[in-house]
């Protein structure tokens, strides 16, 4: 069976030896020892000030919002994962979806002015795949209408945007370590920024507010992770150069295969470094996506509709008209990508796609 991914296992020895300390410590949760370990070693690997790591990425989403006092409406994505969404309209905002480019599926840019109203307080885009957005263009567009831009860049990690983590960029950047996710803590996720002021409010806000053990400084959550999940991201760290090799290989052997008509990849951002979180295609039709699939399935391959439905289009969510994304959502098909993948099985993944397209 060949599953759209598989999260990555660093040798159970290397994990067992964090665990013993975990055991000798008796110090599981509440900012231990790992979670700091981890904290400063992330800064390091991204070249970051500050980080804050968080129980998931959805949290961490929420807790952006929060922390930038974000109301009204919020401009956002409808091609993401629902995450996105919903946790706009689980702070009490309104999402306000923009239509996104054809060749990215990032959020178009050029949209965004027209979809600004008084009621506006900020800007929320996902960096689709790991792909960055049109930074530049949103940024200022933020400056010129005094509106606070939140990226979700959960696909994003070992992304870099004219140099730099991608995570530098935005009044605040989330990510998420899902299982499913290239760097991963199993469940975690972080904030990052680059204003001192705003990571205090966020360091609050992860711990319920406390301001030592009687004492509330605002009004928080629990954002907090554990040390286990602290021990998977430091086990997992020791390997991520190899799992952004072996991306980049597997990336090019799948891009080989499908450079011909009837395919339509990814237009990567020309500023970037990309670090091939997924490997998405963009078929013809749905009818065409529909008979790939299940010629894969038949076979045992199990790709994923990353991602459909157009959030746009979900009844609960403020539904509204974009067009593109309703259109790619439905076309575009994620082949499996992750780091035990052998260059047997994309050819095998490949052939049978081809087949299935009559090639
Ligand atoms: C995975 C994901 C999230 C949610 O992260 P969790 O850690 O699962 O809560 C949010 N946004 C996007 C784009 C994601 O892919």
């Amino acid at each position: 069976m060949i599953p759209v991914t598989k999260p990555f296992l660093p040798p159970l020895a290397t994990y067992q030896a964090y665990v013993e300390g975990i055991w000798q410590r008796n110090w599981l949760t509440n900012n231990g020892p790992l979670v700091n370990e981890l904290e400063l070693k992330l800064k390091e690997y991204l070249d970051l000030p500050h980080l804050l790591f968080l129980s998931n990425g959805t949290v961490a989403l929420q807790m952006a919002i929060k922390a930038l006092k974000l109301e009204g409406e919020i401009i956002t994505t409808p091609f993401s994962y629902v995450a996105t969404t919903s946790s706009i309209i689980w702070e009490g905002c309104r999402p306000v979806f923009v239509d996104i480019d054809p060749h990215t599926l990032n959020i178009n840019a050029e949209l965004i002015e027209a979809a600004i109203t008084p009621r506006t307080s900020g800007i929320l885009a996902t960096h689709v795949y790991g792909n960055p957005c049109d930074i530049d263009a949103i940024q200022s567009i933020g400056a010129r209408h005094q509106l606070k831009v939140i990226y979700d860049a959960a696909h994003c990690f070992g992304t870099l945007y004219k140099g730099r983590s991608v995570f530098a960029y935005g009044d605040i950047s989330t990510t998420s370590f899902h299982a499913t996710k290239l760097f991963h803590t199993i469940e975690g996720g972080a904030v990052f920024t680059a204003n001192a002021e705003l990571l205090k409010k966020l360091a609050y806000l992860r711990n319920f507010g406390h301001d030592g053990p009687d004492k509330f400084a605002d009004v928080g959550i629990n954002g907090k992770n554990s040390e286990f999940h602290a021990a998977m991201g430091l086990s997992n760290l020791g390997y991520i150069d190899d799992i952004l090799k072996s991306r980049k290989n597997q990336s090019d052997q799948y891009t080989q295969w499908f450079d011909r008509p009837g395919f339509q990849l990814i237009t990567w951002s020309k500023d970037s470094k990309v670090n091939h979180a997924y490997f998405p295609v963009i078929l013809p039709s749905e009818a065409q996506l529909l008979k790939v699939q299940k010629d894969l399935e038949a076979n045992l391959i199990f790709p994923r509709r990353y991602f459909y439905p157009s959030l746009s289009s979900v009844e609960v969510f403020n539904p509204s008209n974009t067009p593109v994304a309703e259109e790619i959502a439905k076309r575009v098909l994620c082949l499996p990508l992750y780091y035990q993948l052998s260059k047997e099985e994309i050819d095998f993944i490949c052939r049978i796609v081809m087949r299935s397209m009559n090639y």
